[in-house]
């Protein structure tokens, strides 16, 4: 599954250059994630980074984009042409 950023989201700004995909950015109220980027960092790391750096823990999975690892591998493979 792709993630998502809720609405307790303090826009504290150290998720954007924690994602090896740049799929999160600055949205009009909160940070958002796109999730036709995100990968849950299948591919780059063993954990999600932006999950594992935000202070208020406010990044669960998005369940209306519900994938598997290999769904989530080859969005990976898409998204860098590896
Ligand atoms: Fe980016 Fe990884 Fe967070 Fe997805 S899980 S938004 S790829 S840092
Ligand atoms: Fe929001 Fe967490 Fe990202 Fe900070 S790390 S901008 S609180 S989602």
């Amino acid at each position: 599954m792709a993630l998502l950023i809720t609405d307790e989201c303090i826009n504290c700004d150290v998720c954007e250059p924690a994602c090896p995909n740049d799929a999160i950015s600055e949205g009009d109220d909160i940070y958002v994630i796109d999730p036709d980027l995100c990968t849950e960092c299948i591919g780059h790391f063993d954990e999600p980074q932006c999950v594992v750096i935000c202070p208020v823990d406010c990044i669960p999975k998005d369940p209306d984009h519900v994938e598997n690892e290999s769904d989530l591998l080859a969005k990976y493979k898409r998204i860098t042409g590896k």
